[in-house]
């Protein structure tokens, strides 16, 4: 799974694809298990999109088991306690921002990881699962903006972003080997058509992930600066936080958290029309 961690930049939360043999997917095409695509499009309480979910999220979590365990068997963790003590005390208390919204189950148990390597990058896996690397804590300037990243992250579990790709790409191969996919007639569809037109069967089969779609940066974006809020973190910072990813993009190689999340500047200029419409403060 290699391809979790280009995922968002974010191991799009690390999108388990999902690989279907031709012989699974006409099985479970004449169970009927395999092409519920209709009647499973719910809505997203916590942010009103409609979504494909094709999987529910136990299910999903353990897909994501194993790539999680390789993960951790092959990066190494930081061994310095302080950062580590940082890390999961402004992730406790974003996550309990999340709690306050009513977003997240109080009582779950999640696994928080610090790897120990330069990546400017921090992702979510289904399974309640964080990974945050060293480098990305090194370009934040104080806890507020690593609370920013943290619930942004938070912001793509509560959006099941994970578990909708996933059913997005399962659908796609389906459709892609059934020949009666109708994407153009599908609305969740249709907002992928030309990753999937690109990607085109033979990529989704090696297991390429879809990137996280604007719809859900935005919605992760929207989501982390309320959570903030709750926590009592200054969501201010969230904008400096893509400008400062900006401004390190300049000249070098930009950092892996916004190579999937394109345009920094436009995006500082939408978190702060949100938090201005928001009310929590005036900037
Ligand atoms: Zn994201």
């Amino acid at each position: 799974m290699a391809d979790l961690v280009e995922f968002d930049g974010e191991a799009l939360v690390g999108a388990p694809t999902v690989r279907l043999s031709r012989r699974a997917l006409i099985t479970g095409m004449a169970a009927g298990t395999v092409f519920p695509f209709i009647s499973s499009c719910t809505t997203n309480p916590a942010t009103g999109s409609n979504q494909l979910i094709l999987f529910g999220d136990a299910e999903v979590a353990s897909m994501a088991a194993s790539a999680w365990t390789d993960m951790k068997a092959q990066t190494p963790t930081v061994s310095n306690s302080r950062l580590k003590n940082r890390v999961l005390n402004v992730w406790s208390r974003t996550s309990n921002g999340a709690v306050k919204a009513g977003h997240i189950d109080p009582n779950a148990n999640w696994d928080v990881a610090v790897f120990d390597t330069d990546d400017v990058n921090a992702f979510v896996m289904p399974g309640n699962r964080v990974g945050v690397y060293r480098g990305i804590t090194e370009l934040t300037e104080n806890d507020d903006q690593l609370s920013s990243v943290l619930g942004h992250e938070t912001g793509h579990v509560v959006g099941r972003h994970a578990a909708e790709r996933l059913s997005v790409s399962t659908a796609s191969q389906v459709g892609l080997m059934a020949g009666q996919i109708a994407i153009a007639q599908s609305d969740q569809l249709s907002r992928y058509g030309n990753e999937i037109a690109a990607l085109g069967g033979a990529a989704m089969q090696f297991g390429v992930v879809l990137p996280y779609s604007r719809r859900h940066e935005l919605e992760a974006d929207r989501l982390g600066v309320d959570y903030m809020h709750n926590a009592g973190y200054d969501v201010t910072q969230s904008v400096r936080l893509w400008e400062l990813m900006d401004a390190n993009s300049k000249g070098q190689r930009p950092p892996e958290f916004m190579s999937t999340h394109p345009d920094p500047a436009r995006r500082a200029q939408q978190l702060r029309t949100y938090i201005n419409a928001k009310g929590y403060a005036l900037m």
